[in-house]
């Protein structure tokens, strides 16, 4: 894994994602290396050789700059972080999002994050604190040996579960990314999610040479035919909404 310093121009950023939005990302590069990500593109903004997910560059002025920036910020959302995981293991050694998260408090600028790390629970106390705040955690099947093929390096599930439940108990808005649906039980997988949501987002695979062969090396042809996405989807929207659980399907 390499990982490099530098002193970036600029940290919160307009967001494409949606209107009156902000990113806010620390770092560029993801040790979470997950096999379908869709931050690669970042790669072609570093010079990097190495692959996606071995190395990381560390935003290491990032809390200086936000200092600076969010004093003549609107007070729109600040996604953190849009294109690598904000709890990825190296901020444990940085704490630049916690750090970043302290600033944004000051201001009480509306947070919302997403994580695939139960990392996310050591800033709760911070969290808890914000007058508009949301918590992500990404789920995108209810087995573990799956996770292991396409998110190898970030937390267990039941880990991501747990997290989910600290911070819905803290009385913070959480949700569940299932995106991308990766092949599983849906009723398996909206049973171990049941009550520890406010609302689920839904969104579907973008195959590529890659991710087919993935599949099939590892027996999961079934999820690559057609209509997959739309069934696991409405089956899971039909479940969540019989618990009055808002559902947003994004494909
Ligand atoms: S956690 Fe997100 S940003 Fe990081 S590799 Fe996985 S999909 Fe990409």
């Amino acid at each position: 894994m390499k990982v490099q310093e530098y002193k970036a121009k600029t940290i919160l950023c307009r967001s494409r994602i949606s209107a009156e939005t902000y990113c806010l990302n620390p770092y560029v590069g993801c040790q979470h290396g997950c096999r379908y990500c869709y931050a690669t593109f970042m790669k072609r903004f570093t010079g990097h050789r190495e692959r996606w997910g071995e190395f990381v560059d560390v935003k290491i002025n990032s809390p200086e700059l936000l200092a600076k920036e969010a004093r003549r910020a609107h007070r729109w959302e600040v996604i953190v972080s849009s294109v690598t995981d904000p709890y990825q293991p190296l901020e444990r050694r940085y704490e630049l999002t916690r750090q970043c998260l302290q600033i944004l408090l000051e201001h009480q600028l509306p947070v919302s994050i997403l994580t695939k790390s139960s990392l996310v629970l050591r800033d709760i106390d911070l969290l808890a604190r914000f007058d508009q705040c949301e918590v992500g955690l990404t789920i995108t099947t209810d087995k573990e040996e799956i996770r292991r093929v396409f998110e190898p390096h970030s937390s267990p599930i039941s880990e991501r579960l747990s997290a989910l439940e600290a911070l819905h108990r803290q009385g913070l808005r959480t949700y569940a990314f299932i995106g991308p649906i990766l092949p599983q039980d849906p009723q398996q997988l909206a049973e171990r999610l049941r009550r520890l949501v406010d609302f689920v987002y839904i969104d579907r695979m973008n195959y590529c040479g890659k991710i087919v062969g993935l599949y099939r090396r590892h027996g999961l042809e079934f999820g690559l035919e057609p209509g997959y996405f739309h069934h696991i989807s409405l089956r899971l929207k039909e479940i969540f909404s019989a618990d009055g659980v808002e559902v947003r399907i994004v494909f």
